[in-house]
């Protein structure tokens, strides 16, 4: 006995324009840029801000990354 089949509607992605997408694309990648900044670089040398605040907020980060530390 042959089975019965129900049709099921094709499911349909929406479909954004890359001009709608890169301005979120920018943000995103200049914001990953700057986070790995103060994680990886924020020290020394390369500081930004004085002291060492940051580099202590960001210091367990920095471990877990792998960055050298101390
Ligand atoms: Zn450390």
């Amino acid at each position: 006995m042959p089975q019965a089949t129900t049709a099921v509607p094709a499911a349909t992605l929406p479909q954004i324009p890359v001009s709608a997408l890169a301005p979120w694309a920018i943000f995103t990648a200049l914001l990953t840029v700057v986070v790995l900044f103060f994680v990886g670089a924020e020290q020394g040398a390369f500081s930004v801000f004085e002291g060492t605040a940051i580099h202590e907020w960001v210091h367990d980060a920095r471990h877990v990354l792998g960055y050298p530390c101390h």
